[in-house]
């Protein structure tokens, strides 16, 4: 300790000594000789007030007969008798006054470059003085090319797999990723490859982050965890020496997990992005790529990587031998949504009444994270009207806001707007309720929630991953609902169905340019996806068909419209009665669900 003491001091005695010095240094030459023009110094002479000339290398001290000193410079090189000379002296009165030439000695120009380097040399030396202590103290100022990863020992488990749900196959992968970690030999002895990485796909909110921490707090080995974007940084080459660092650090710490989040930051496809092909991110991943092959067989570390676009990831990447096990974190079905209702819902007094699995039915869609947004909102409903539990109510409120926003209560609506309103939902609820391919009606309400004047919520009854043909068309007649109500009521049209008519011109173009559901055209896809480069977002479709081609899809298109818009006409003008019937309640009550609703279709 002493010596390191000792040898700061002694560093910061030298700064003091020479901050003093340097303040010396302008104070004196603020108060020595005033220094004037050569032009003045000519002046003094022929006016005959000069008694002396002192000639040091370039520099003048001038002596003037009332004995004050003042310094001047002249040419370089010249001398300075015709350097006065050229200024209008005589010899004459050259003559009258003593030069003296000084021949600068050996050390005085040494001395000179000396003082005029030892500001740099110092100032460098602060420097290196600085990096040394900024690396030995183990600051973060200068350490750029260190990783960033966070170490977790999964001493304090804080996650573990019991607070994932809903994603059972994801979870059995990553135990065994786990296992293989703590009994590799069960694994070698049968000749298996120990895999090197895993990577977990899936939308957002539905669990990667959660469960890499879950393996974080099973594993029982070092796991280190770093966002992609945080090997991007302002200077070019630092990421690929993050990667470096943290690659070096997990193989003094295996067997364990390096766990890179939203992988994509840095996976991009090399060669995409406007950069050129020398890209930053380009190298970090190439780094990647190469640590990730550099691992031997027996060097138990395990990469985990989670993306949300995998389509952007490069192919490079994919291939066996780098993230051989791909997981798969998909949004969760009607019995997952329970189980991580259930999760969410600890810590949180819910009332007897409380069925969770009507919630979980009502939630097609939700990830895990908005299912937790949906409980939270609860709490908050719950404590905003000064109740001890939360009940049935505050939770179907929260779906409501989850799904549309937050209502409008206050938002005032004319009665004859009103009036509109209610015919346009209970045309979209009467159409739904009586098409077999529609989703049961589960509630409608005029009361204005988010950008929405009122709104329909229909309740699939369980989760769907085929769609028919003869259901899109039931749907789209659902969507064209509202506008048929208003047409057949008030034989006007207004802009409340633009929103609808928008949904359903998309989904009438997918059916005939992806799923390939129009007869006219056959079982072919139109068009090419484009995808910005750096965001990753699709921007346009490029054509790859012919403006023949491109007319019959609009005509396809327009005919399942048109279809679609007939048959919502049709079931409501043979039910008119029902359609006023139910949109007069609707204008008392405002909001019709349950048994109430069911009455009214009936
Ligand atoms: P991402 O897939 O985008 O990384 P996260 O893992 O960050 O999503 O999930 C966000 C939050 O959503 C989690 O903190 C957790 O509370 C909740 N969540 C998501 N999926 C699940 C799940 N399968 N089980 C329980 N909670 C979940
Ligand atoms: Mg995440
Ligand atoms: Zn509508």
């Amino acid at each position: 300790m002493s010596s390191r003491w000792v040898r700061n001091g002694l560093i910061y005695l030298i700064i003091v000594v020479i901050v003093v010095a340097l303040f010396y240094n302008v104070y004196s030459a603020s108060t020595g000789p005033t220094s004037v023009p050569i032009t003045t110094v000519a002046k003094d002479v022929r006016e005959g007030r000069v008694s002396k000339i002192l000639v040091s290398g370039d520099d003048l001290t001038i002596t003037r007969t009332s004995g004050v000193e003042v310094v001047s410079r002249k040419e370089p090189g010249a001398d300075i008798t015709d350097v006065l000379t050229n200024l209008g002296v005589t010899q004459e009165m050259l003559n009258n006054i003593t030069i003296e030439v000084q021949t600068p000695s050996e050390w005085g120009g040494w001395l000179a470059i000396l003082s005029s380097f030892l500001p740099l040399l110092l100032i460098g030396g602060l420097l290196l003085f600085m990096m040394r202590q900024a690396q030995s103290g183990n600051s973060q100022a200068l350490s750029f090319g260190k990783s960033r990863a966070r170490m977790f020992t999964g001493d304090q488990p804080t996650v573990t797999f019991d607070d994932v749900a809903g994603v059972v196959e994801a979870k059995q992968e990553l135990e065994e990723v786990v296992e293989f970690l703590q009994e590799p030999e069960k694994f070698t002895a049968l000749g298996a490859r120990i895999p090197k990485g895993v990577l977990m796909l899936g939308p957002p909110g539905c669990g990667k982050t959660l469960m890499a921490r879950a393996v974080a707090g099973e594993a029982e080995v070092p796991f280190f965890s770093i966002s992609g974007s945080e090997f991007v940084e302002m200077f070019v080459g630092v990421g690929a020496s993050r990667v470096r660092d943290l690659f070096e650090q997990a193989k003094r710490n295996s067997p364990c997990i390096v766990f890179v989040d939203e992988i994509d930051a840095v996976g991009r496809h090399r060669g995409a992005g406007l950069g050129g092909s020398h890209d930053e991110r380009e190298q970090t991943l190439n780094q990647i790529l190469v640590e990730m092959d550099g691992f031997d067989t027996d060097t138990n570390v395990i990469v985990m990587a989670a993306t949300n676009r995998p389509d952007i990831l490069d192919p490079a990447l994919l291939r066996p031998g780098r993230f051989d096990r791909r997981v798969i974190l998909d949004l969760p079905d009607m019995n997952g949504r329970n189980d991580i209702l259930k999760i969410h819902a600890k810590g949180k007094p819910l009332a007897e009444e409380v069925n969770l699995k009507v919630i979980a039915k009502q939630t097609p869609g939700f990830s895990g994270a908005d299912i937790e947004n949906l409980l939270n909102e609860a709490a908050i409903l719950a404590a905003r009207r000064d109740k001890k539990s939360i009940s049935m109510e505050e939770l179907q409120e929260a779906v409501e806001r989850v799904i549309a926003g937050p209502e409008r209560k206050s938002r005032l609506i004319r009665d004859e707007e009103k009036e509109i309103i209610a015919h346009h939902e209970a045309g979209h609820a009467l159409v739904m309720a009586s098409l077999p391919g529609c989703d049961p009606v589960h509630k409608v309400s005029i009361v204005s929630r988010g950008m929405a004047l009122g709104y329909t919520m229909p309740l699939p009854e369980d989760d769907r991953y085929l769609m028919q043909r003869s259901r899109f068309q039931d749907e789209l007649a659902g969507l064209l609902g509202g506008r048929a109500a208003e047409e057949l009521i008030f034989d006007d049209i207004t802009t409340g169905a633009s929103n609808d008519l928008e949904r359903a011109t998309k989904l009438a173009r997918r059916m005939v340019t992806e799923y390939g559901m129009s007869d006219k055209l056959g079982p072919l896809t139109f068009g090419r996806k484009e995808e910005l480069v750096f965001l990753g977002r699709e921007i346009g479709e490029q054509r790859n068909y012919s403006e023949e081609v491109a007319k019959v899809i609009d005509e396809e298109v327009r005919r399942f419209i048109n279809q679609a818009h007939e048959t919502a006409l049709r079931v409501l003008s043979e039910n008119k009665d029902k359609l006023v019937k139910l949109a007069q309640r609707l204008i008392e009550v405002e909001t019709l669900e349950g048994p109430d609703l069911e009455a009214m279709f009936a």
